[in-house]
């Protein structure tokens, strides 16, 4: 075992959002980063990358945004919505420090360029590196050891940033594995890309299709003229498209005969991916000397399109703190207390609201009335939710399901007594959702309606270890070739 030991100011494990936002403001504050990932890029992962308006922002902040446009996306205006009873909403995007448009950018793509901006900002980024422990000196996290193909070393640090994604090791390493709280996904997706059959006449939107219980997004992607399309369908049926995908394909565009219209016509660009593993969750995220940014420190469900944004967004609010509490550690671990907690009420809405939209089966009348009362005006508002330019509650409000109430009762054929029976058991869900985000502390643990008993987050990670380049590996990263794997 080698005894070399090298001196940093902040080691972060994982090169992808959050950890190349996190080393951006340090570097540029004359922090000496080490930032390591143990795969090389460009390198995929399992992700359907929509990004709207809130999150591109923060892509210019860390100045990844011009190189990205370079690869010439398509920008995405407009969030529309149709429902199969016909319920039809569009709305132009808020804009956020000027920018008005919505990405959706394949992740090796967009991730080198993440990789190239933390360098261009001083950071000193290493591929191929996997770190395989934890470094401890008097209580507080000092450093990781970390292993390359041919050698394993130290890294001494005064911050540890864990930005190692959902099976995170630094999270294992500090203990923090097993979250506090956690809620298991209803929906699983399968997505692929293809062309878009309606070329120039596409429209500029991140198009939602809602019917019998399947939620698909259709999403304009890179290069323009490229189409992600997304299926967030019941988790049960995900092991029967994994046996067939093209009949599960088919099925989805069979349901539904807008969607069909908006896509029955394109080419096949790429195979089906699909996941049922993913659990919502909230592990505690910091501690003497280190911290857990990203997906390392909280999921929630995909369905919001929301999680590259926070890690983007907690991932730099976490390197502009550390950069200037690193001096003391106590104020350090202060400052990454405060982050922790900043990040859980900026994310808690939208963790309830992911828990409540992963839920599989048809939307029920009330639902629908809900929806509808956002139909008939472009200016942002259900859009907001994606955009999280308010928190859910404020965009989905009493008024508004008081509104939806009414109109789902008065309908012709209302069967009523469900509808009551439904706004009683959503009750709890509601009230909880507003308590934890108003009422309850740091690191609550009182479980709210809308979460999911049977969540699964896996094994506590082993230290990664090498293969060589050709042999195969695991699932979520089969496209991308890395060469560690847990
Ligand atoms: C099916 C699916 C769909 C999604 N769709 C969207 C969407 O449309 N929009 C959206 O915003 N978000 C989406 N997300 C969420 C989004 O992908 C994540 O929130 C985001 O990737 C988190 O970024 P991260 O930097 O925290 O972690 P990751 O992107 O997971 O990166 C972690 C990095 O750490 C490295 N690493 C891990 N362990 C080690 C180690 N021991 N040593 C060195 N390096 C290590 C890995 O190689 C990896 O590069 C989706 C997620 C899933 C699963």
């Amino acid at each position: 075992m080698s005894t070399t030991i090298e001196q940093a100011d902040v080691v972060i494990v994982g090169a992808r959002c959050a950890g190349t936002a996190a080393a951006v403001p340090l570097a540029r504050a004359g922090h000496k980063v080490v930032v390591v990932d143990k795969t090389r890029f460009p390198a995929d992962t399992m992700s359907t990358h929509v990004l709207v308006p809130n999150g591109v922002q923060e892509l210019q902040f860390m100045g990844a945004l011009q190189k990205i446009l370079a690869l010439n996306p398509a920008k995405t205006r407009y969030l529309t919505l149709h429902d199969d009873d016909g319920l039809e909403v569009q709305e132009r995007f808020k804009p956020f420090s000027g920018i008005d448009y919505g990405l959706c950018i394949p992740r090796d793509q967009q991730d080198v360029l993440l990789v190239e901006a933390a360098r261009d900002a001083g950071a000193d980024v290493r591929e191929r590196v996997a770190m395989t422990e934890v470094v401890w000196r008097d209580g507080r996290a000092a450093g990781v050891r970390v292993k390359t193909r041919d050698d394993e070393y130290e890294i001494q640090a005064k911050l540890v940033i864990g930005a190692d994604g959902r099976r995170s090791r630094v999270a294992a390493e500090v203990d923090a594995w097993t979250p506090y709280r956690a809620s298991k996904n209803g929906r699983g997706f399968a997505f692929r890309y293809v062309d878009d059959p309606k070329g120039e006449d596409a429209p500029s939107a991140f198009q939602i299709f809602r019917a019998h219980g399947n939620q698909v997004l259709v999403l304009p992607a890179c290069p323009a003229g490229r189409t992600l399309v997304v299926n967030m369908t019941d988790a049960a049926k995900i092991p029967g498209i994994r046996a067939d995908p093209e009949a599960g394909w088919q099925e989805m565009l069979d349901l539904d005969p807008v969607l069909q219209e908006r896509i029955g016509g394109a080419t096949n660009m790429s195979s089906v991916r699909s996941t049922d593993d993913l659990s919502a969750y909230y592990r505690r995220s910091s501690g003497p000397g280190w911290a857990l940014a990203g997906d390392a420190g909280h999921f929630k469900d995909p369905v919001t399109g929301n999680g590259m944004r926070d890690a983007l967004k907690f991932g730099r609010l976490l390197g502009e703190a550390a950069a200037v509490t690193l001096h003391d550690p106590a104020e350090l671990d202060g400052a990454l207390r405060d982050w922790e907690a900043a990040r859980d009420a900026d994310t808690i809405s939208t963790y309830h609201w992911g828990n409540r939209e992963s839920r599989p089966g048809p939307s029920s009348p009330l639902v629908r009335e809900v929806l509808r009362t956002f139909s008939g005006n472009e200016t942002p508002n259900l859009s907001d939710t994606f955009n999280r330019a308010r928190p859910i509650e404020a965009i989905i409000t009493p008024g508004r399901m008081v509104k939806g109430l009414v109109r789902a009762l008065r309908a012709p054929g209302a069967d009523r007594r469900a509808i009551l029976r439904e706004v009683w058991g959503e009750l709890p869900a509601e009230i909880g959702a507003r308590r934890h985000r108003l009422l309850d502390g740091f690191r609550s643990t009182r479980s709210a309606g809308t979460e999911r008993e049977g969540w699964d987050v896996g094994p506590t990670p082993k230290p990664p270890t090498f293969r060589p380049a050709a042999d195969p590996v695991g699932a979520e990263d089969a496209r991308s070739a890395p060469v560690a794997a847990d």
